[in-house]
């Protein structure tokens, strides 16, 4: 390779949004390669979630995470029709489990259509009872569009599309600095073959790291890097099989959306993420926090038996504002906001980043226009 190389445009990680941001990119028929310092695709957040194709319930209207989920949602739900990745639209009950939940129901019920997601019903507890016998709960709201998928092979799948389109993928290529400078921008990559790459366009999925990441390009006005925290979510799978057959979610809870039930595409139970705000980045799950757990999950599910559930996995999510404040949007950082030609950071792409990377894929290829 010649000292400085030349390239169209770089991706930085190879998780779920950066390779749909790779895939549509190079579906506008760019030369595209994608910076991924681990040895594999998704080896952080985007393996590390809960699988659910969220419906867009939560977030507040307008906001980027409503658009691109309810957006996303149907882009997904469509890609994996046509691209064979398994998915199951199962369905999700938010229960409340006494009367006094009734209001916060009432009033995601209500988010829920101020976001456009219509399809989202109330149904009394016995209705709710009459679908999954075995849950406690004294109203529900039943969403029919919220699924499961299997991530993974949806990375697989926006490889596969992206390769074919001509994508390179570099695996043991960290991004360690950067330059902006009249040329375009200029990306350093360490690893075994360190590269020095001058790029038209840059895009920044580093999920975790995209801060640090962002920090390391020298050009770039650091006021227009948000301070990261990390939350990180455990999980907690259970021995047996699980009653169940929608996902089953309690009203959310401050910087996560409560203890819940998902069911991966065999039907094998999980519950989880809880939050805890860590420091740095540690993915073992600390058996104690189980016991938090049963009390969690018995709420709405009194039968779960002692001993049944064993430690899982975890992830972290990429928070922009600490404990006890409100939960930030996405952030999308493009020229507009920052005067880098050609560079777009994606900030706090936490849940429901996987249901949405299509739709924030096209968002990034709209903000290049
Ligand atoms: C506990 C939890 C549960 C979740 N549940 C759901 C859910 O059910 N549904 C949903 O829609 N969303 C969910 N999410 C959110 C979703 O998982 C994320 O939004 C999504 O995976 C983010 O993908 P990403 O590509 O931005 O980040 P990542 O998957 O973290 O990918 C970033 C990549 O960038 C690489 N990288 C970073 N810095 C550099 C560098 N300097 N050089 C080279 N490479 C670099 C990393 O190695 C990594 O591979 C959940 C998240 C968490 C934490």
């Amino acid at each position: 390779m010649s000292e400085l190389d030349k390239i169209d445009c770089a991706v930085i990680g190879a998780g779920v949004v950066g390779l749909a941001v790779a895939r549509a990119m190079a579906a506008e028929g760019r030369d595209v390669i994608v910076l991924e310092s681990e040895d594999a695709i998704g080896t952080g957040t985007s393996s590390r979630n809960s699988e659910v194709i969220h419906a867009g319930i939560y977030y507040p209207k307008d906001s980027l995470k409503a658009l691109l989920c309810v957006a996303g949602k149907k882009m997904l739900y469509d890609y994996c029709a046509s691209h064979g990745v398994p998915h199951k639209a199962c369905g999700k009950l938010i229960v409340a489990t006494d009367e006094a939940q009734h209001e916060t129901l009432a009033a995601l019920q209500q988010k829920a259509a101020d976001n456009g997601v219509d399809d989202v019903t109330w149904i009394e507890g016995s209705e709710a009872r009459a679908m999954e016998p075995a849950l406690n709960a004294t109203a529900a709201l039943l969403s029919p569009s919220s699924g499961l998928i299997d991530s993974h092979a949806l990375m697989l799948a926006y490889q596969g599309d992206a390769e074919a389109m001509g994508m390179m993928l570099a695996f043991h290529a960290p991004v360690t600095g950067g330059e902006v400078t009249d040329a375009g921008i200029v990306i350093e990559t360490g690893g075994p073959s360190p590269m020095n790459i001058l790029c038209e366009t840059v895009i920044n999925c580093g999920g975790l790291f995209a801060q640090k990441t962002a920090a390391l390009i020298r050009g770039l006005d650091a006021a227009h890097v948000p301070d990261c925290f990390y939350a990180k979510g455990n999980y907690f799978t259970l021995a047996g099989r699980a009653p169940f057959t929608h996902l089953i979610y309690p009203v959310p809870e401050e910087g996560g959306l409560g203890v819940h039930l998902t069911l991966d595409l065999a039907g094998q139970a999980r519950f989880g993420p809880d939050v805890e705000w860590v420091d740095k980045i540690d993915y073992q799950v600390d058996p104690s926090r189980g016991d938090k757990f049963y009390g969690a999950v018995r709420t709405y599910w009194p039968g779960l038996a002692d001993g049944a559930l064993a430690a899982g996995y975890s992830g972290i999510r990429p928070k922009l504002g600490g404990p006890g404040t409100p939960a930030a949007d996405f952030v999308i950082s493009g020229p507009g906001d920052h005067g880098v030609q050609g560079l777009i950071n994606l900030f706090g792409i936490e849940s429901p980043g996987l249901t949405a990377s299509l739709a924030i894929a096209q968002r990034v290829a709209d903000t290049l226009q």
